[in-house]
């Protein structure tokens, strides 16, 4: 028999298996916090308009109302193809202003990026971001603290966990040569991620001094691989939410989105429930904080 997960947390009576789509509206930012910013990279950002209308268009028959992390870059570059995420009722979250990774900034650096970019989402919505997603999925020190201070709900920059919402931590102990020492538990909830649930490292074709990442991976495959990720999750416990990650720039080639149409249409077939990053956030917080010490959803 294969082994599955099984979640020891309080079950529910009706099995109920969440899916957040999630969509990183980057356009050029990222290429620019890159350096790459001659015409054609700048190209590849721009298609990300393209995508963002093909994705849309695509959701919108579904009903599905996704997250979109959104750039104050892309904000005040292409308004209008903003306006269009927010018209079609999906949530937008934080992205940074600039795309530039936390780790690689000083505190101020960060916070003024955070509350530039916030100030530029709550002119698109008409409130301030709840969730958080880093540019490149690298965390400062400082960034727990300050999503905190800025009244954040939920991060989803960090890979601890699946299916499992859980608390993120500040001031984890971490030493060569000493055993590791969790942090504090906050009241941020931590959505979790993986590189392998994000279209990027499947599909792109990128070449630096450095050298070349040439995935071009075949659409279905990847999404056959994704599906039995929502499979697993299935299997081994009552409650979960699966998060992927997609790129319009990415995703939003032809056979990338018919693939992604099969995908979505399987998954409703499969019974997932689709929600906004936030609602499923605040459902995750609300087990949380029915849950005692370990803060977790999963197993402990
Ligand atoms: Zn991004």
């Amino acid at each position: 028999m294969p082994v599955a997960p099984v979640s020891t947390f309080r079950e529910t009576k009706v099995p109920r298996h969440i899916v957040c789509l999630t969509f990183d509206f980057d356009t050029q930012s990222g290429f620019i916090a890159r350096g790459m910013t001659t015409p054609t990279p700048l190209s590849r950002g721009e298609f990300g308009l393209v995508g963002a209308r093909r994705i849309l268009a695509l959701l919108k028959p579904f009903g599905i109302r996704a997250t979109w992390f959104i750039p104050g870059f892309t904000i005040e570059s292409h308004a209008g193809a903003c306006e269009a995420v927010v018209r079609d009722g999906h949530e937008v979250a934080h992205h940074s202003w600039a795309h530039v990774p936390p780790a690689q900034q000083s505190r101020e650096e960060e916070e003024a990026d955070l509350v530039r970019a916030n100030d530029a989402i709550a002119r698109l919505t008409g409130r301030k971001a709840r969730g958080y997603r880093s540019p490149s999925w690298d965390l400062s020190e400082n960034t727990i603290d300050l999503l905190l201070a800025h009244g954040f709900l939920y991060d989803s920059s960090l890979m601890g966990a699946d299916y499992w919402p859980y608390r993120a931590r500040r001031g984890d102990q971490v030493e060569l040569g000493k055993p590791y020492c969790f942090g504090e538990e906050t009241a941020l909830v931590e959505m979790p991620i993986s590189w392998s649930l994000d279209d990027h490292p499947h599909f792109e074709f990128i070449r630096t001094p450095q050298g070349i990442l040439a995935s071009l991976q075949p659409a279905r495959a990847v999404m056959d691989s994704w599906l039995d990720e929502f499979r697993y999750m299935k299997r081994g416990v009552e409650w979960g939410i699966l998060t992927y990650t997609m790129h319009p720039y990415v995703i939003g080639r032809g056979y990338r989105m018919l693939a992604l149409e099969d995908f979505v249409t399987k998954l409703a077939a499969e019974g997932a429930v689709f929600m906004t990053m936030e609602d499923a956030a605040a459902e995750a917080r609300g087990r949380l904080c029915e849950r005692s010490a370990s803060g977790r959803i999963q197993p402990t």
